[in-house]
């Protein structure tokens, strides 16, 4: 399975927020925002960021934490604007919803890398069927399984035991004992734990 680069961490350091793209050590003492919390290549004065930069940061910092390319994030985004409410918050709310993203949530994953190559390698089943499409959005009801060989058993149960301290949102249930859990209502946006202000983001895709 392919492995992220270390260079990851630089993306980090550049947005100046943990994006946890490394599983494990994004919660520990290695974390490299922890160990230099400056821009990589910056030892001096900070550069002076237009609205525009800012707004345009704060996208790319999103679409870094999830993993999607620019016409996957348009879709979502087209998508949030549809529906009734706040974009910014739809957008959230949906990208939560990435059945990568669940899994992560649930502790079946190391990381949101992790899970991915595990939705699309067709080891993630959601109600009892198949899904290899990381990007599917998860609704009420859905129960959501790992099954493979032992070595993957064996790698998931590990991922949960690693993130055994971190609490489960309130939308989802997992099964102790189970590489499984499933989907108990559509989260909201108190939900979302990674650091994003929205409506920067639907100012600058309103434009
Ligand atoms: Fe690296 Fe820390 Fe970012 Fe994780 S959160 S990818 S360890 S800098």
């Amino acid at each position: 399975m392919a492995r992220i680069s270390n260079n990851v961490c630089k993306l980090c350091r550049r947005e100046g927020v943990k994006l946890f793209l490394k599983g494990q050590r994004c919660f520990s003492e290695k974390c490299g925002v922890n160990r230099r919390n400056y821009p990589p290549g910056q030892h001096t004065r900070p550069k002076k960021t237009t609205d525009y930069g800012t707004q345009l940061r704060e996208k790319q910092k999103v679409k870094r934490i999830y993993g999607m390319l620019e016409s996957q994030f348009q879709n979502f985004f087209t998508l949030a604007q549809r529906q009734k409410g706040n974009t910014g918050e739809n957008l959230l709310v949906l990208m939560e919803r990435r059945l990568d993203n669940v899994l992560l949530s649930l502790g079946l994953a190391f990381s949101r890398f992790d899970a991915r190559q595990m939705v699309a390698h067709g080891h993630v089943y959601v109600n009892n069927r198949r899904l290899d499409i990381p990007s599917y959005l998860v609704r009420p009801g859905d129960e959501i399984s790992v099954r493979g060989s032992d070595k993957l058993k064996k790698k998931a149960t590990e991922a949960v035991e690693m993130n055994k301290g971190r609490p489960l949102p309130a939308w989802l249930e997992a099964a102790p004992g189970e590489l499984k859990g499933k989907v108990i209502q559509l989260p909201k946006r108190e939900d979302v734990t990674v650091e994003v202000n929205e409506q920067l983001i639907v100012e600058l895709c309103s434009k």
